[in-house]
């Protein structure tokens, strides 16, 4: 199916990146949130890399004006939904507030409409279940800030439709963006492989390997990794990290084991940058979000 029209759920760290990708590659987009506050915000953070792009000379000054043109928001669902061909799904991460979501995308969106949900580790097959036609569902996974981060990771839910994955992937490519397909599983690729290595290295931590700073050295200047795990970590929340390891442990097994140490500073308190330490200390609370 042709997608033109985009309505994406939700204006926050991810949703408005999305509805600005969308916006760039020339989709008429709607940006829907619950209040005035989230919409507005969401329309700022959007106005702002607009307007950054035009100074790095990234895009004309005539096609910035024309793509914040595309650019709709409102706090009205069903107006959101009405002409969608695709709805992007970036609300909080709680199944019940996302089901609750699907069943009035049903509701509202026209019924060819293709859904997908940017969700980072709850079921898409789930989601896609409470619907009439589960076919049209798969998940569309974008990383933070979306508007440097190349990948999308297309998640191919138990029933989702190849019609449906190839209008996904027509999109993240038009989004000037890359794709791997992933057969739904927890943590998909990238938060599976990363969680992995980031116990890893509290493991190491524990053990006493190497210090913080040297097992991040090593992996940052001997594997090319471009920021160490403890760095990732403090960005991500080390409370958002041991909840993805509880998951994958629950759900893959025991290599998944969160590492002690990893609980005890969460404990502590030292959830990362975003309040001030974590494994590091750092000076000001910044405002950028994790990566997962
Ligand atoms: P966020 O808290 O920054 O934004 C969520 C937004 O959804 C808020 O603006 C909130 O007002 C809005 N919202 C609340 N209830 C809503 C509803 N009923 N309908 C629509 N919107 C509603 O969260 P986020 O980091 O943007 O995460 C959104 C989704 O993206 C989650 O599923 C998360 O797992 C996933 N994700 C996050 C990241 C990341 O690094 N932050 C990366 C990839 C995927």
């Amino acid at each position: 199916m042709m997608i033109e029209r985009i309505t994406v759920l939700g204006a926050g760290t991810m949703g408005h990146g999305i509805a600005h990708a969308a916006i760039a590659a020339g989709y008429d987009t709607r940006m829907y949130d619950v209040s005035d506050a989230a919409v507005a915000q969401g329309r700022a953070s959007i106005e702002l890399i607009v307007t950054k792009g035009v100074d790095l000379g990234k895009i004309s000054p005539a096609d910035a004006e024309a793509a914040l043109r595309r650019l709709a928001t409102t706090t009205n669902l069903a107006e959101s939904l009405h002409d969608a061909d695709l709805v992007i799904e970036a609300a909080p991460e709680r199944i019940d507030l996302k089901l609750a979501l699907f069943a009035e995308i049903e509701r509202y969106a026209p019924s060819a409409a293709v859904i997908a949900s940017n969700t980072s580790a709850l079921s898409i097959t789930e989601m896609a279940g409470s619907l009439k036609r589960p076919s049209r569902v798969a998940g569309m996974h974008f990383f933070n800030p979306v508007h440097k981060m190349k990948l999308i990771e297309i998640v191919r839910a138990l029933e989702s439709a190849p019609a449906t994955l190839d209008a996904i992937e027509t999109v993240s490519k038009r989004m000037g963006k890359e794709t791997v397909l992933v057969r739904e599983s927890p943590g998909f690729i990238t938060t599976r492989v990363n969680a992995s290595i980031g116990n890893e290295a509290f493991y190491m931590l524990m053990e006493g390997v190497a210090s913080a700073r040297d097992i991040d050295k090593a992996l940052k200047l001997g594997l090319n990794h471009p920021m160490g795990p403890f760095e990732l970590v403090d960005l991500v929340g080390l409370d958002t990290r041991l909840s993805i390891l509880d998951y994958l442990h629950r759900s893959l097994g025991e290599k998944y084991r969160p590492c002690p140490l990893l609980a005890q500073y969460v404990k502590a308190g030292r959830l990362g940058k975003k309040v001030g330490k974590g494994v590091y200390e750092y000076d000001a609370v910044p405002q950028t979000r994790g990566r997962e």
